[in-house]
Parts: C-alpha cells; structure tokens; sequence
C-alpha cells in the first residue's frame, strides 16, 4: 500500500484526496495535512464565538458555473447538488455581472461544506496544526518535516499550499526545480485582501435589500455581503452575519501592517456606507495575503512534477485558475499523475 500525503485541505487538496481514494480504494493510504486548525483554506468559514449568530464565509462567496464547465465538470456539480452542499444562488446581488449561460450557486452551510464534502468522501487521516516546513528526498521515500517538530516517510507527496509558501519550504524542493519551473513558479501573482465577518445578534434585521453587492468608487471596500441571507440561511434566534472583502489596492497599501490595526480602518468605511447597521457581538479580521491568483503558471497542465520517484507534484489553483473549476481542472490533472506512478 502506497503512503501518499496531500498538504493542504483546501478545495484542490480535498478533491486529490477524493478522486484518489475512489480511483486507487484500498491500494492507498492517504493523510492530508493542513497548518490550519480546520478544513478550508480560502474556502473558510467562520463560526462566531457563541452560536447566537450565523457563520460567514471569509474566502471564496459563490460558485460560477460557465456554461463550458457546467458541462465539462457535470459529475461534481451534480453530486453537490444531490446532496445539497450546492444550491442556485438566487437573491439579489447588486452589481454581479452575468455572463452568458453561467448560473451562481451558494452553499446553505458555508463555502467549507464544499472542502468538507469531498475529504469526507475521501476517508483520509486529517491532520490540523500539521505545518510542512521541510521535504527531503530519502532514497524511494520523502521525509516531510514539520513545525511542531519531528518526521514522517511518505511515497508520494502532493503539495496544494500557495506557490510562495511552496517556495518556502526548506530541504530539497526548491533546488531540484529546474531554471524553467523555478522561472514560472516565481512568475506566479497573487491578489491581497482583507476581509471582514461581523456577527449580529438575533434581534438584528438588515434594512437593504440585497444579499450582496459590489461596491464601486471605494478605495477601502470591494464587497459586503449578508452572508446568512446570500445562503437563504436566515433563520429566528440567530442572527445574521456580514461579511466584509476589502479592494486590491487597499489589501496591498496596507498588506504588512497587523490585521487588529487595519479592521479601524475598514469598519469606519462600513459605517459610512452603511450608517444604520447595527453593532455586532463580535467581529473577526482576515488577511489574505494570497487571495485570487492574477498570473498563474503559463502553459500548465494543471499540475507541476517537481520528481518522477518518489513522486513529488504540485497543484493547486495557481497552475490552473482562481476558482471552484480551477481547482476541479488541477485536481483532476494531478490524479492522472498519481495514477500513472502509483
Ligand atoms: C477573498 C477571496 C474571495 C474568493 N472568491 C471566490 C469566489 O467567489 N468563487 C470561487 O470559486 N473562488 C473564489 N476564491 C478563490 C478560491 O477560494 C480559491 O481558488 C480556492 O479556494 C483555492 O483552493 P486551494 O486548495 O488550491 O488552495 P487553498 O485554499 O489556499 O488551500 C491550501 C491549504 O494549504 C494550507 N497550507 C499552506 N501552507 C502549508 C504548510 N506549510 N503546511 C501545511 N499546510 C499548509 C493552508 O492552510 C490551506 O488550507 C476566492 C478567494 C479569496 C481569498
């Protein structure tokens, strides 16, 4: 039986451990690790302190099918819908351009349940707090260091993590990439944001009419959304969540000051658009320094190998694009990887 680990338990992550398990069954054991203490990566959720108001998506907010993936990744829009990890996303958001015969879906359970869904299919060994800061190559085997100390030997190793945090990593990654690979992983741009969840208590109704809306001519804020209301979640003795996505610029002018003081910033823009909103329990502040990938790697199949034997293969949405079907398209180039050498 082939040791495989997956670092990363994000979307790309968690479909590589899916795909995997029902392509190879019992022929593989598969861990995932993650630094994270759950499941998500830039498909996160976050649940307020106590559970008198709804959770709010932080990363990634809808899932826009074109009408070319909606065909071409039929089977994985289907079985979320069957199960109902999907559902069309049909309230108001203001300023969503609509592209001809895309249709938007929302998660009633949060962006996570889509990471959730497929590691929970892929019965793997979840490992949370498992920060990867070193790979070296050991004759057939890679041993993977980690943070918290210690190591462990693994046949294959799938690394899903942001390209920077993959060229950060100590031991002997980096130097078996050759000119050109090291070349297009260095080219590789990301966006930066902040994002904001305010929780509201169960009294609290929202006054405007939308789910979400798009907010031009702000330098601060991009985006602001009723998280529960976009997900039809809305239900009495919660209440309902906002969620907050600051512009490019803004997450880039402020990208190395701490989080706790940049939220001042962005609450007092939220007040001046919004006057009437009420004030939350609680609040919670996230810096994406890696948010959507504006310069992927060129010319790529969806994947990297880095290493024939013993496998090593990047993926992730940096070697496709910055969404659910890039990382369906990555994920599922990776597995014709894996299936060749295992
Ligand atoms: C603000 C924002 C809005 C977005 N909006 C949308 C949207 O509306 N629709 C859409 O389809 N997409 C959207 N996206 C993009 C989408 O979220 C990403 O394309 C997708 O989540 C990427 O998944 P991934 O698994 O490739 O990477 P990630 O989700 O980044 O997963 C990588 C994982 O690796 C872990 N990791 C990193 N380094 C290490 C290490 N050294 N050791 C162990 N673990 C490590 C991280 O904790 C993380 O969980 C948005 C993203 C952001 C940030």
């Amino acid at each position: 039986m082939s040791r495989v680990l997956i670092v990363g338990a994000g979307l790309t992550g968690s479909l590589c451990a899916c795909l995997l398990r029902r392509e190879l069954q019992s022929r593989v054991h598969i861990q995932v690790w993650d630094k994270a203490r759950g499941s998500g990566g830039r498909m996160s959720t976050s649940r307020p302190p106590d559970s008198s108001s709804h959770s709010a998506d932080l990363g990634a907010q809808y899932i826009t099918a074109t009408s070319a993936y909606a065909q071409s990744h039929h089977s994985f829009y289907s079985e979320l819908l069957s199960s109902g990890v999907l559902q069309p996303l049909d309230s108001l958001v203001e300023g969503l351009k609509q592209k001809d015969g895309s249709k938007d879906y929302m998660t009633p359970l949060g962006m996570s349940s889509v990471v959730k869904h497929f590691l929970s299919q892929s019965e793997a060994d979840l490992c949370f707090e498992h920060h990867v800061t070193g790979l070296y190559c050991r004759g057939t085997s890679w041993e993977v260091q980690r943070k918290a100390g210690g190591s462990e030997m693994f046949d294959v190793v799938v690394l899903t993590m942001p390209v920077p945090q993959i060229l950060q990593l100590e031991g002997d990654v980096v130097q078996m990439l050759s000119v050109q690979q090291k070349q297009q992983l260095d080219g590789v741009v990301y966006s930066s944001r902040f994002a904001i969840a305010l929780f509201f208590p169960p009294d609290v109704i929202f006054s405007f009419p939308w789910a979400a809306r798009y907010v031009t001519n702000n330098h601060c804020i991009r985006y602001i959304a009723a998280d529960s209301h976009k997900r039809n979640a809305d239900t009495p003795g919660r209440g309902p969540s906002l969620v907050v996505h600051t512009s490019v610029p803004f997450g880039l002018e402020h990208l190395e000051r701490d989080k706790e003081d940049v939220q001042p910033i962005i609450l007092q823009e939220l007040y001046k658009l919004l006057p009437d909103l009420p004030q939350p329990i609680s609040i919670k502040c996230q810096k994406w320094r890696y948010s959507q990938v504006l310069t992927s790697v060129p010319d790529c199949p969806g994947q990297m190998t880095i290493l024939d034997r013993p496998l090593l293969v990047c993926g992730g949405d940096a070697f496709s694009h910055s969404n659910f079907d890039g990382c369906v398209e990555s994920a599922l180039s990776v597995l014709s990887v894996l299936k060749a050498s295992l």
